[in-house]
């Protein structure tokens, strides 16, 4: 086994979608890459008003595990709860039980890989490529936009944030950290397949974008640091352009509602817990903005963003996962990743679809015989992932 390659991930949600019509839809998105490449997106659940979480994968072109980890998923859900097993991953354990819930519970969106130029790209000719492939602009040199950077969520940084702010965003398409916002705020096709499923699926209500690599759970805000005191300082409100994006200020911080950031940290709390429990990794979970620097353009804050304007919007939270230890490891240490990302994945499916918490009787039970399966060969390890019945 190695990654799969961009041909591999569609045949793979192909495959899935032929073999689960009941419980599956492939949806054609409808901006072609700029190389003119279709995307999709598998849903999951036979009901699209349920409960919706958006997963996304693959943003980054250079950030090889994710779509990998989203297709693993699918494939594990839809198996486990087809055959009326369970999922093990490692030392977590995931019981037949809460598969259905998951199934029945939620509606997954699973866009494994939203940048497929630019996964293309870096497995044939620059493996550290993290943009999209826009063609360079007329008289220019530099190709690309990274897509993570060109939502409308405070794109125009110089206009919205601090002189002295060092958000991690360029207008130059030549930057050299590859953070090139694009020439406007959506202008790319692969932002665009995004906001258009959060635009046609109201039932959308969580976001999970999974990068690499740190380890790390990131929730909303990215712009500054948050507060839940002050409705005034938020991201719409032009009295505050010139001071976003300080850290350790009090001159502004992003308005986070105390619900919201309950649920925010509720539910990170409940993805570390399972990606730890699956080989002892820890995945802290922090505010996007971690302490550093402010980003804008992002699809985590652009999802959460969207219903502050506009109250007939669903309320989306996001969340970023930066999953692993290098950008493309080895294959054996990526499917331990693969793991991690299936079991904080599920976890948070899982809590969305029992948000009474019945399920915590049997989260949990880690034992020294799930753990042991770590040690089995990457050979099985590829032919399983799913271990049932659990
Ligand atoms: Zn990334």
């Amino acid at each position: 086994m190695s990654y799969l390659n961009v041909d591999e991930i569609e045949t793979a949600l192909q495959s899935l979608a032929a073999e689960y019509p009941e419980l599956t839809e492939l949806i054609e998105l409808p901006h072609r890459t700029h190389a003119g490449r279709l995307v999709r997106c598998l849903r999951i659940g036979a009901d699209p008003q349920r409960p919706g979480v958006l997963l996304l994968g693959g943003v980054h072109a250079r950030e090889w595990v994710p779509p990998d980890a989203l297709v693993s998923l699918a494939a594990d859900l839809l198996e486990a709860a087809t055959r009326g097993t369970g999922l093990v991953y490692g030392g977590h354990r995931v019981p037949a039980d809460r598969v259905q819930q998951v199934l029945r519970g939620t509606t997954l969106y699973v866009v494994a890989c939203v940048n497929p130029d630019g996964r293309h790209h870096s497995q044939t000719a620059e493996p550290m490529w993290r943009k999209n492939r826009r063609p360079h602009p007329a008289g220019g040199i530099c190709t690309g936009v990274d897509v993570n950077r060109n939502f409308d969520f405070l794109w125009e940084h110089t206009a919205k944030f601090h002189p002295d702010a060092d958000v991690a965003t360029s207008a130059d398409p030549c930057d050299p950290r590859q953070v090139y916002r694009g020439p406007a705020a959506a202008s790319e096709p692969e932002t665009r397949n995004v906001v258009h499923l959060l635009d046609t699926c109201p039932g959308i209500r969580w976001h999970v974008d999974v990068h690499s690599y740190v380890p790390v759970i990131l929730h909303n805000w990215g712009s500054d640091e948050h507060q839940s005191t002050d409705p005034e300082q938020n991201f719409r409100n032009p009295a505050f352009d010139a001071l976003r994006g300080i850290p350790g200020d009090t001159a502004y911080r992003e308005y986070l509602p105390a619900a919201d950031l309950e649920a925010e940290l509720a539910l990170g709390a409940r993805m570390s817990e399972a990606i730890r429990q699956v080989r002892g990794d820890e995945y802290p979970v922090v505010p996007a903005f971690g302490g550093l620097y402010p980003t804008s353009g992002a699809s985590d804050d652009y999802a959460y963003s969207r219903h502050f304007g506009d109250p007939s919007r669903t309320r989306v939270l996001g969340f970023t996962i930066e999953c692993a230890h290098s950008f493309q490891p080895p294959w054996a240490e990526a499917e331990h990743v693969i793991r991690e990302v299936s079991a904080g994945l599920l976890a948070l499916a899982a809590a969305v679809a029992d948000p009474v918490g019945t399920e915590d009787r049997t989260a949990g039970d880690r034992s020294a015989g799930d753990r042991s399966a770590g040690d089995r060969s990457a050979q099985d390890r590829a032919a399983a992932g799913r271990e049932g019945p659990a």
